[in-house]
């Protein structure tokens, strides 16, 4: 039925990870068959540009994809899109397609990627709702954002914060409801999480703290409001979802690979079989910096963690011990964090640079050591920050906190 053969590597999940672990398999040298299967119809593209440039109108649709469409047959690598695998048999070596047919793999990689997590209250599935995981949900949101609508998003995360940004720039009116005492709380600490919320109040948006989302009302037409715990009601023309993702394990869970919190895989991003491999949004992979499994969920692992996963899969060594970083742009703030601190695991946040005018350096220390850094509206400082982190040695907090001391000499 399929055209996999003892010999194929056999990728499933076609986006970021996906493609970007085809492209290492020919880079390191391997010329047997590569198979990427995908369950959506379009082929590989990145998603940030869906809650930023894309969902805004400066970015044009043919620049979200990862290779043009000639590059997978260049490359003798076999694309099929609007493919689900709905099994994966590690002890007979195949995977089964949703149409029945089966396919053969020497190695697997699992690039399933994460689903946004959905709202467990009544009328979340209202016309009106939107989800941001896809590029028809960026399209179908965008027709949404329009001058004088009335917006109102649910967590404010990375994707809850980015879109009300371009639904500001669209003319909507934004409400953000949020149920902890912040925006960004958990990731970024208050610190931090206050330049976040005065950023989205300087740019007008109704920033609610603290409240509960009890249901979503409306006819069977569409969404009108959002019923808060306390019995107020929003209104609403349209309502943003971001509350956070779920990896998708549930192919891994079913073929008896150890999952927690994702596939977890071992530092060369080997799962529990050793012919399976796992990288990107799914893979909670041992992380040998930082000593323990850590589940990254953004677009720097998804590019760089198929590398490591494509040479370990042809038996060359190779670990993954790069630092975690992302990237956010809202309204004319960009940043960039390179780190990894886990939810109130730091003791001191020490700023470089001017905080209210929102150009500066975060740091977060524990013990005196750099865990992570975050550039806000100043750029080409990943590298040192990187290095700081890396190094893990104390540093002097004034020294840090001195826009005069290049961080390359501390
Ligand atoms: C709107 C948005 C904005 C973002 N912005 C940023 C940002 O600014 N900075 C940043 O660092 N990160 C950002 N991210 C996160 C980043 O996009 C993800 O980390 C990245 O997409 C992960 O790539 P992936 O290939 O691991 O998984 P995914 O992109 O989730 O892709 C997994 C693919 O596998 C497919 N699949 C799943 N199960 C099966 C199956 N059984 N059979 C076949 N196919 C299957 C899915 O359909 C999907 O196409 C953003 C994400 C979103 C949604």
């Amino acid at each position: 039925m399929g055209t996999g053969t003892d010999e194929a590597i056999v990728i499933v999940g076609a986006s970021l990870a996906g493609a970007k672990a085809a492209e290492a398999l020919r880079e390191a040298g391997h010329d047997g068959p590569v198979l990427l299967l995908g369950k959506e119809h379009e082929r590989p593209y990145e998603r940030p540009p869906l809650s930023k440039g894309y969902l805004l109108g400066s970015t044009e649709r043919e620049k979200i994809y990862v290779h043009p469409p000639q590059w997978y047959a260049d490359h003798d690598v076999t694309l099929r899109l609007g493919t689900t695998v709905t099994a994966v048999d590690p002890a007979a070596h195949t995977v089964t397609l949703a149409d029945d047919g089966r396919i053969g793999y020497r190695k697997l990689l699992l690039t399933t990627g994460s689903s946004p997590r959905k709202l467990p209250v009544p009328g979340a599935d209202l016309p009106g709702v939107h989800y941001l995981r896809r590029v028809g949900d960026s399209e179908r949101l965008k027709e949404a954002l329009r001058p004088g609508a009335r917006i109102v998003v649910i967590g404010a995360g990375w994707i809850g914060l980015e879109t009300a940004a371009a639904a500001r720039a669209a003319g909507a009116e934004v409400t953000v409801l949020e149920s902890a005492g912040l925006p960004l709380l958990r990731v970024l600490g208050r610190e931090v999480a206050e330049v976040f919320a005065g950023l989205h109040r300087d740019h007008g948006v109704d920033l609610r703290f603290g409240v509960q989302v009890e249901a979503l009302t409306g006819g069977p037409g569409a969404v009108t409001g959002v019923r808060l715990g306390d019995g107020a009601t929003v209104a609403a023309d349209a309502v943003i979802v971001g509350i956070g993702i779920t990896p998708n394990t549930a192919l891994a869970e079913a073929a008896g690979l150890e999952t927690d919190n994702g596939v977890r895989t071992d530092q060369w991003l080997r799962t529990s079989d050793p012919d399976i491999h796992a990288a990107g949004d799914v893979a909670n992979a041992f992380h040998p910096l930082f000593g323990k499994h850590i589940r990254v969920e953004h677009w720097a692992n998804a590019l760089n963690q198929p590398q490591t996963a494509a040479r370990a899969m042809l038996g060359q060594d190779a670990a993954y011990d790069r630092v975690p970083y992302f990237f956010s742009d809202q309204y004319d703030l960009g940043m960039e964090y390179t780190g990894y601190v886990e939810p109130e695991g730091y003791d001191r946040v020490v700023f470089r640079g001017d905080v209210p005018g929102r150009e500066f350096i975060a740091f977060w220390l524990s013990g005196g050591k750099v865990l992570a850094g975050m550039n806000v509206n100043v750029w080409d400082v990943t590298d040192p920050i990187r290095e700081l982190v890396r190094s893990g040695r104390p540093v002097d907090p004034a020294a840090l906190a001195d826009p005069a001391r290049p961080l390359t000499e501390l």
